[in-house]
């Protein structure tokens, strides 16, 4: 879409391909295994109707004002608490209140970034993210993952693959825990390697963790920020574990970094909404806010097996099925010369669909895989759904 008017950067913006799908999952009796949306009714937000009037009437002087540039400061005491149940150390001076993680992802980028410098990111990796680079026109280049998350051997070879053509990457944007959209995590024993090789070649890590908490049993690995603060941005939020309609992220960020994204973050927005923040800061000082995201982890636990169980034993030789171990996606492989956007077709005449893989590419892989996400509908559904895609997988097998 281009037109006199619009400038070189209005061509890199995107369409997200699950607004795509969307759509058809609206229609009645379809099952969607397309949108990540956490489900509100696990967040326990019945508390939050109250507590919005009694700020509005108690502190509306803060709360519909403008406010601080980097966070109303209880919120941001609030979220060193959050990355604390997230194996992070933080200090408040540290964190950067964002309007979502997106926005600090968003100007992260800007701060980082000159159009046609390279990042570095797992493939396939977050369409949002991708709608980011893309925006900004920084060129993805993706490196490989498998059941242990990102490759080290291959984040090595493409470093140094790019080196032979003179370019070096900008930063490496990776998803460590629960990623979307395979489920996929980094192994314990590859973190520190992955920290060492991007701290020998110069390059800061974007480590981009909103599902860290939803893990579906004992979860004790080291973020890749606390292996190198000064080296790794993290990136965190309340929108899996609260609710995404309130915007409020946020950052933790290496010293270099803090006063520019303070600055970068009042050009954009001013500051992020402060009746938001506030409503986050209750959410965690309620106190029972741990209870509830460890109630909504055992709940997706019971989606994913749901899904992924029934939809295991119908799969067709040769396909591959990633066992998630916490938050919302699994990602399937189909076998060689299946297409997934081919397989939507056969799946919508079935009533269920996902977003086809392409979209979580910046080039041109991804064509047999797709992403299932368990999320939104509940364990019946979901069974549901899993059977009415091994019908579609039946049926285009077959075709
Ligand atoms: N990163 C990842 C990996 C995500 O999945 C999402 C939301 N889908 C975001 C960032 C953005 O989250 P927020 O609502 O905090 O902007």
């Amino acid at each position: 879409m281009s037109h006199p008017f619009l400038s070189d950067a209005a061509v890199g913006f995107l369409p997200s391909p699950v607004r795509d799908v969307w759509e058809l999952s609206m229609q009645p009796g379809m099952v969607s295994l397309a949108g990540g949306n956490p489900d509100l009714r696990l967040s326990d937000t019945g508390w939050m109707a109250e507590a919005a009037a009694r700020a509005i009437t108690d502190q509306g002087d803060e709360v519909l004002q403008y406010g601080s540039g980097t966070g109303f400061a209880a919120l941001r005491e609030a979220v060193v608490e959050v990355m604390s149940a997230e194996g992070v150390s933080a200090s408040t001076d540290s964190i950067q209140v964002t309007a979502g993680s997106q926005l600090a992802l968003d100007l992260i980028t800007k701060l980082l970034f000159a159009r046609g410098d390279t990042i570095l990111a797992e493939g396939p990796t977050y369409v949002g993210a991708l709608g980011v680079f893309g925006g900004a026109g920084v060129r993805v280049e993706h490196v490989e993952m498998d059941d242990d998350g990102l490759q080290p051997d291959a984040l090595r070879e493409t470093i140094d693959r790019l080196a032979g053509q003179g370019r070096r990457p900008r930063a490496l944007y990776t998803i460590p825990n629960f990623h979307n959209p395979t489920g996929v995590s980094l192994a314990a024993g590859r973190r520190a390697e992955i920290v060492d090789i991007c701290r020998a070649a110069g390059i800061p890590i974007i480590e981009d963790n909103p599902y860290g908490l939803l893990s579906f049993g004992e979860y004790d690995v080291p973020s890749l920020h606390s292996l190198d603060p000064e080296l790794v941005i993290y990136l965190g939020s309340f929108s899996k574990i609260l609710a995404p309609g309130l915007r409020v992220g946020w950052a933790c960020a290496p010293t270099w970094l803090r006063r520019p994204l303070q600055l970068a973050s009042e050009s954009a927005v001013i500051c992020a909404s402060v009746l938001s923040q506030e409503l986050a800061r209750s959410f965690v000082a309620g106190g029972r806010w741990r209870d509830t995201v460890s109630a909504a982890a055992a709940e997706y636990a019971r989606r994913a097996e749901a899904l992924n169980g029934t939809l295991r034993p119908l799969l067709p030789a040769g396909a591959e099925l990633t066992t998630p171990a916490g938050g919302f996606f699994s990602w399937l492989t189909l076998p060689e010369g299946w297409s997934s956007a081919g397989l939507l077709d056969h799946a919508v005449d079935e009533q269920v669909v996902f977003v086809p893989g392409a979209s979580f590419y910046a080039d041109d892989d991804g064509e047999r895989q797709f992403r299932l996400a368990y999320s939104l509908e509940n364990p019946l559904r979901l069974d549901e759904g899993a059977r009415r895609l091994g019908r579609a997988l039946a049926s285009y097998g077959s075709a």
